[in-house]
């Protein structure tokens, strides 16, 4: 086990895009770091790699997030080799638009398992693991204000997500954790290009009054700030980031 005092954060989804830029940036601000992933175990090595080249300590667990053993077993090798965790970040997820009508089951099952039962998953494991006066961080988007056609079972499982964590925030109560949510505008990463066109992502780009799609590292540093002890009258809320978006 890790000997010295530095503080361990779990980012789920840390493998690339998001989380990826996450991890690095809470490394950054001292901590431990798990790197978790689901499938891709280069691009998540990648990432510990480039923290460990840097002084950084960190390492990388697969865990699907949408399965209680995977979640319990990603905190059993967290605590393990770096100790009990202080941050959670929940920001593994999963996109694809499609109309309601024509969304097969087994796409709203994937987007429901992974986005609120990973969630769950992750939340409930927390309100046991997660050392006093520790942070989490949720994963919501700004596509739930929009209310875009097409979106309709992906801004479902972030409302869950919404909900869960102003609810967790109060149940916490006594242990100093705080629980809050971040809900980003499109954000250049694979989830976002993915399956769209040229002109629907010049589209995007042009929406906020900032004419820019965003970049992993402007969530990075609002996560950063959301764990960091300036925002430590921040509880239960969520915090659209989107350049002015909605
Ligand atoms: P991304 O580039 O597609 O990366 C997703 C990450 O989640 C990968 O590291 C992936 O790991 C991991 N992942 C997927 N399924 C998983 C599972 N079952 N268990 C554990 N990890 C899993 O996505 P992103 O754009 O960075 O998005 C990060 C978060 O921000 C998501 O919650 C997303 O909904 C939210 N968000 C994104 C945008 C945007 O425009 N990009 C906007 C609003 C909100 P593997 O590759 O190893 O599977």
């Amino acid at each position: 086990m890790n000997q010295d005092t530095r503080p361990v954060a779990i980012v789920t989804g840390a493998s690339r895009g998001i989380g990826a830029a996450i991890a690095q940036r809470l490394a950054e601000d001292g901590y431990h770091i798990v790197v978790n992933y689901a499938s891709n175990e280069a691009e998540a090595q990648r990432v510990v790699a480039t923290l460990h080249a840097v002084g950084h300590g960190a390492i990388a667990v697969r865990a699907d997030v949408s399965k209680p053993d995977d979640v319990r077993a990603l905190f059993d090798a967290a605590e393990r080799e770096l100790g009990r965790v202080d941050v959670l970040v929940n920001n593994a997820g999963v996109l694809k638009t499609m109309p309601l009508a024509e969304t097969s089951d087994e796409l709203f099952e994937n987007t429901f398992g992974i986005n609120v039962q990973g969630t769950f998953n992750t939340l409930r494991e927390a309100a046991r693991r997660l050392n006093d006066g520790g942070r989490i961080v949720n994963f919501s988007t700004t596509v739930l204000a929009m209310k875009l056609p097409g979106y309709a079972i992906y801004s479902a499982s972030k409302a869950a997500v919404e909900a869960m964590g102003a609810i967790f925030a109060k149940e916490l109560r006594g242990r100093r954790i705080r629980v809050n949510t971040v809900a980003p505008g499109p954000v250049a990463t694979e989830l976002f290009f993915s399956g769209k066109t040229q002109e629907q992502i010049a589209g995007f780009a042009k929406m906020p009054p900032l004419e820019r799609l965003g970049e992993p590292g402007d969530i990075a540093r609002i996560v950063s700030f959301l764990v960091s002890e300036e925002s430590g009258w921040v509880n239960g809320q969520v915090l659209r980031a989107n350049g002015g978006t909605a």
